[in-house]
Order: structure tokens, then C-alpha cells, then sequence
């Protein structure tokens, strides 16, 4: 596994973490050292300039007072005495000032680096850099002045190594400090990464127990936030919460189409059997050919009910869209009833002209067929079924009446359920889809079916769908 995003983004961090701190640090560094080096020679000039007062000439046998004499040196040159007095500092803090010649012959004080630079050229009030065996100087070089003090000169020198001391205090303390804020930085980085990326491993980890169980009711149920990362989750839970509810549909469609199958099924198996039992004569072999086709039958009706309903649901390509004349669906319906006279019962229609609708004939005409259909099927011998169609406030509102057997009023909220029929509807040849197909159409056309019966009066079906041309309404 390569690595977590987690840690990519800490060592992306971590990286630029360090490049700034390396940048800082050697800024620091080279600042630190300028301000420290010049110091240095500043403090090498100071000192040597502090020395150049305590040195003095006396003409010979102009003797100095009685304090100097206990204390001071004296040194005998061309009929002077050069005095170095007591207050001279030849060597502190790693610098040292000695008196030369001008010949480069030393005549007082420390010099660690004497003889090396005896034979450097006498500079005159500059500090000049000189390395000897690997170790770089400062030299500075003071010429004194006065009666008997020419050609003496003051010679300073102090070793860079010497603020570079300084400077390791300061390289160490930043060095300290910035490798604790990288730490901190690091650490701190990859806390929050963690934390941020925690709701990626609940979405992964939900995800992984739903595939591998199949269970899809678990959620991710971030607490509550606004990122994409609950965005994310939240897409995630709707979309098993959908996959829940079809597959529970699914699940309930199975078991409700194998519970609608079980009676036609057995009804054929029973009356086979009875009949096979012995010799029939004529009459009956028909009576029970016609129940197995009656049985047939209503399987056959059921088994397309069912494939319709998932086509529409699961398939809604196979249905393309276009504008419809639901004037002439409405006239179309019915026609084959009202021509046999199916029980006396006389149809009637009521259609305004043109009324177009966006959608699918074939469906349409089936919702239509339906609630005709249904009109027929529950009306009375001798009644009468009115289909009419009007345009309304931009829809087209299309209702088939009869005056029927009507609806109980507890049966009135179920009856578009899959499955479902009343008591007195059950033994006919009904699958009790048709409502259910009728209703599923018209809310793939947008629009909705609604019922309105009385028991033993009769019924009448309302389809609203948005109308085409509202203009013309
Ligand atoms: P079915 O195949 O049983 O007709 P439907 O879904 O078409 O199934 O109808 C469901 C139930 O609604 C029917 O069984 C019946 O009880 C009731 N029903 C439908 N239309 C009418 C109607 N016009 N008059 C009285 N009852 C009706």
C-alpha cells in the first residue's frame, strides 16, 4: 500500500516546513556572523586605540614620576624612554596588542600570532585579514605619534574564530528553536491532517461493511459540518439510503408478485389434477380447459403488469417523450367496449379538441385504458361511463365516470397500492395492478390520479397532467 494521503500531505508540509527553516536559519547564520565579524574588528580598533594612550617618550634623563617608575616598562630607543604604562592590556579576550618597531621587531606585549606576521607590511589604520595556518585574522595597525614615538606602531590582532564563539551560541539557540517549531509544525500538521481526513475512513470503512455485508442500512453519519468531506458523506448516505428503499422495493415487489402468482398456479395444478384423477366425459374436460385458460389468462395479464411496472421504474428510455394529442388517447379508449355493449353499458364522451400533452402515447393510452377499463369492470349491467377531457388552469384534466359499484371508503386510499383490490373485485380477472400501473404513469408524466367514489353510486377517476400549449387553454 503506498503511502496515506495523511502523511503525503505531512511530509509535503514537513518538507516546506524544513526548506523555510533552513532558509531562515542560514539567514540568521550569515546575518548574525556580518554583525558578529564586524564587531569583532570594531572591538579590535577599540582596544588598540585604548592601548596607543598608554605608551609615552622621555627624552633621556627626564626621568618619569615615582608611580610610573614602581610599575611601568621602560624601553631605551634613540635617546628616549618609551614608557608602556601599567594600564596596557596586551592580551583580552582573545585579542592581543603588542609594540613593534617599524621594522617588525617586537618590543612589548602578547602577540600569539607574532612572528607569523612580522613580516606582514605595516598597514596603516585598516583592518586587514591575514590566515595563518588555517586560521584567519584580524590585524590592525596603529602608528603612534609624538616626540619619540616615531616608527613605533601598535599591532592588534584578534582571531575571527574568536566571534565565531559568540556566533555558536546564537547558531545554537536558533537551531534549537527552529528544529522545535519544525517539530511543532510537523506534529502539528499532521494532527490536523488526521483529523481533517478522519471522515475519508468512516466514508472508506461504511463502504467496505456495506459491500461486505450487504447491509444497507448502515450510514456514515458525520458529525455535522459544511466541508466537501461531509458533502462527500452525506452524497454517500443518500445514495445507499435510495439504494435501500429500490431494493426494498424490489424485495417487496418479489415477494408480492410471488404471493399474486401462487393462486392462478394452484388453481391450474388443482384442476389438472382432479381432472386426470379418472375418464372425464366431454363437458367436463371443457369446463376445466376453460378454467386453466381463465387462470392462464390472468397469469399472462399479471406477468405484463409486472414487466410494464419495471420497465417504466428501471427503464424510463424504453418510453421516449414527445407531444401527444391526449384528445384523440381519450377518444381511442373504450371504442372496443361500447361496440361489443359490454352488459348494456352505454359509454359516453365529453372531449375538448387538441389537448397535447409532452409524453408517451403507449403509456398514456394505457393509463387511459385502465381506468376505462376499470369503469366497465366495476359498472353495473345497463349503467353508464362518461370520459371527459377538458383543459384547466394549464392542465389536462381527463375523467372517466361510472355509475358502478363504487369504492368503500377504507378501500379508498389503497386502491392504487400494488396488489391491492377490494373483497368484491377479487374473484374477477383483475391483477390489481392496473391502478398502481395507472398511477406510475401519471407521475412519470408529472402529473397525479385521484379518486373520488361513493358504494353503490359510483365512481370517477381524475388524471391531471400539465398541458403543452397553455396559451391556447
Ligand atoms: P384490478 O385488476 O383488480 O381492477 P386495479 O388496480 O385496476 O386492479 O384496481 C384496484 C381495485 O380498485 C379494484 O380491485 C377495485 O376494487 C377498485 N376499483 C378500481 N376501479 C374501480 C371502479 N371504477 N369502481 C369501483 N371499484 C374500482
Amino acid at each position: 500500500m503506498g503511502l496515506s494521503l495523511r502523511w503525503k500531505i505531512t511530509l509535503w508540509f514537513g518538507a516546506v516546513m524544513a526548506l523555510v527553516v533552513t532558509l531562515c536559519f542560514t539567514a540568521v547564520f550569515l546575518v548574525s556572523n556580518e554583525v558578529l565579524q564586524k564587531g569583532a574588528r570594531d572591538k579590535l580598533v577599540e582596544d588598540v586605540e585604548a592601548n596607543a594612550d598608554e605608551v609615552f617618550a622621555y627624552e633621556s634623563g627626564h626621568a618619569p614620576n615615582a608611580e610610573g617608575a614602581e610599575t611601568g616598562r621602560y624601553l631605551d630607543r634613540n635617546g628616549f624612554v618609551v614608557e608602556v604604562e601599567e594600564d596596557f592590556i596586551s592580551l583580552m579576550n582573545g585579542t592581543g596588542v603588542a609594540l613593534y618597531e617599524s621594522d617588525g621587531q617586537l618590543l612589548y606585549g602578547m602577540n600569539k600570532i607574532a612572528r607569523e606576521t612580522s613580516s606582514l607590511a605595516l598597514g596603516n589604520g585598516r583592518v586587514q585579514t591575514v590566515e595563518v595556518s588555517g586560521v584567519r585574522w584580524y590585524v590592525y595597525d596603529r602608528p603612534l605619534e609624538g616626540n619619540g614615538l616615531e616608527g613605533l606602531f601598535l599591532r592588534g590582532t584578534v582571531s575571527e574564530a574568536q566571534a565565531a564563539l559568540e556566533l555558536s551560541d546564537i547558531t545554537r539557540i536558533s537551531l534549537v528553536a527552529m528544529v522545535t517549531l519544525l517539530v511543532i509544525g510537523v506534529l502539528g500538521g499532521y494532527l490536523i491532517a488526521r483529523r481533517q481526513l478522519r471522515p475519508i475512513e468512516q466514508i472508506s470503512s461504511t463502504a467496505k461493511q456495506v459491500g461486505e455485508t450487504y447491509d444497507l442500512t448502515r450510514r456514515v453519519d458525520l458529525d455535522p459540518g459544511a466541508d466537501e468531506l461531509h458533502e462527500l458523506a452525506a452524497s454517500f448516505d443518500a445514495m445507499v439510503e435510495k439504494l435501500d428503499s429500490a431494493f426494498d422495493a424490489q424485495r417487496r415487489l418479489t415477494a408480492d408478485v410471488s404471493h399474486e402468482l401462487r393462486t392462478p398456479t394452484a388453481i391450474i395444478m388443482a384442476q389438472c389434477e382432479y381432472t386426470l384423477e379418472e375418464e372425464r366425459d366431454p363437458e367436463e374436460y371443457r369446463e376445466a380447459l376453460e378454467t386453466v385458460q381463465r387462470q392462464g389468462a390472468k397469469l399472462s395479464g399479471l406477468v405484463d403488469d409486472i414487466l410494464e411496472i419495471s420497465r417504466i421504474r428501471y427503464n424510463g428510455n424504453a418510453y421516449p417523450f414527445q407531444p401527444v394529442d391526449l384528445s384523440a388517447v381519450a377518444a381511442a379508449s373504450g371504442a372496443g367496449m361500447s361496440d361489443l355493449g359490454v352488459r348494456g353499458i352505454t359509454l359516453e364522451r365529453d372531449i375538448e379538441e387538441a389537448v397535447q400533452v409532452q409524453g408517451n402515447a403507449t403509456l398514456l393510452q394505457r393509463l387511459v385504458d385502465n381506468i376505462v377499463a376499470n369503469a366497465f369492470r366495476y359498472g353495473i349491467d345497463g349503467g353508464h361511463v362518461l370520459i371527459s377531457l377538458h383543459r384547466h388552469d394549464g392542465s389536462a384534466v381527463l375523467s372517466v365516470a361510472d355509475d358502478g359499484i363504487g369504492i368503500a371508503q377504507e378501500d379508498l386510499e389503497r386502491i392504487f397500492d400494488r396488489f391491492y383490490q377490494s373483497d368484491r373485485a377479487r374473484t374477477g380477472v383483475g391483477s390489481g395492478l392496473g391502478l398502481a400501473l395507472a398511477k406510475q404513469i401519471a407521475e412519470l408524466h408529472e402529473g397525479t390520479i385521484s379518486v373520488e367514489s361513493e358504494l353503490g353510486r359510483g365512481s370517477t377517476f381524475t388524471v391531471r397532467l400539465p398541458c403543452l400549449d397553455q396559451d391556447r387553454g
